[in-house]
């Protein structure tokens, strides 16, 4: 892989991918460096197992097949996305951190590349928000929800957002008792009020949403099976409830992956 390129994309998700083909159809020669696995989140957490998930559990498939569904659908799509596919179609690949060391290279496990121009397409990572006793009592993000070996009885959604919303809806679906925290007054705060209600209604029984609230505390529990929510309501005059799950799913925040890029340079 000697020379020089024209384009260095950095981060193989779906954002990388698209650069990466735009600047082969534009003639440019293309290295497209990923640290995670080629297809990001979108093929392996994010869309293709959730709407794999929500379609299987629309069925009424059982939750053993309904994953065994997912990691065929993941396979599949991944297939599509290997180096060996991105060659053929003009993209060379490298698996590694890229970190900018000047505004024209950036290194990969010490080896500097230099490009006449670069695509940052290194995407996000959940974040558990600030909630006490969070991190001691474990939860579950996009990255692991989908390694489930078995159902949780009970789950806690924290975030109303899009993914939020489309794994309440599964789990539920799937038979888990599903709670959903979201901090502003509707579901989809940042969408129409309309696609709010729609996906309120359509989530409906048995997924339940207790919306206007922000969590405020989680406590280890006195049982080593089961964890405990205590979400405090923004109405004082109302007494925190504490909710009690097996497992908790944290989806509310996102870290952007572009601060370590470039330690000790900056542009
Ligand atoms: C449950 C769920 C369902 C979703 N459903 C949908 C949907 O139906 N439709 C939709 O449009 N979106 C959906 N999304 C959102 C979608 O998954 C993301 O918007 C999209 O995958 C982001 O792609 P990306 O290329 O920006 O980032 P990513 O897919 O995160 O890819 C970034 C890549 O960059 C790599 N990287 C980071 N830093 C470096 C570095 N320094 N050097 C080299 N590589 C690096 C990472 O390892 C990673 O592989 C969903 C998300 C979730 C969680």
């Amino acid at each position: 892989m000697p020379g020089s390129w024209d384009l260095i994309v950095i981060g193989g998700g779906t954002a990388g991918l698209g650069a990466a083909a735009a600047g082969v159809f534009a003639g440019a020669r293309v290295l497209l460096v990923s640290e995670g696995e080629i297809g990001g989140e979108c093929t392996f957490t994010g869309c293709v197992p959730s709407k794999t998930l929500i379609e299987a559990a629309a069925r009424g498939t059982a939750f053993p097949a309904a994953m065994a569904a997912v990691r065929h659908a993941v396979a599949a799509i991944a297939a599509t996305e290997t180096p060996e596919v991105l060659a053929r179609e003009g993209i060379e690949v490298l698996r590694g951190r890229a970190v900018f060391t000047s505004p024209r290279e950036v290194s990969v496990d010490g080896r500097v590349l230099p490009a006449r121009g670069f695509v940052v397409a290194t995407g996000s990572r959940p974040s558990a928000p600030p909630v006490p006793g969070l991190s001691e009592t474990g939860y579950l993000t996009n990255e692991t929800i989908f390694g489930l070996g078995e159902l949780p009885a009970r789950l806690a959604v924290l975030g109303g957002g899009p993914a939020g919303c489309e794994l309440a809806q599964a789990f539920a679906r799937l038979g888990s008792q599903v709670t959903v925290i979201e901090a502003a007054p509707r579901l989809l705060p940042a969408a129409d009020p309309e696609a709010s209600r729609v996906v309120a209604e359509v989530a409906g029984a048995p997924a339940t949403k207790r919306r206007g609230q922000a969590v405020e505390a989680m406590f280890l529990p006195d049982s080593s099976t089961s964890g405990a929510i205590e979400d405090g309501c923004h109405e004082r005059r109302r007494r925190p409830t504490v909710l009690h799950h097996v497992h908790n799913a944290v989806l509310a925040n996102r870290d952007l992956q572009t601060a370590a890029l470039s330690p000790g340079w900056s542009p």
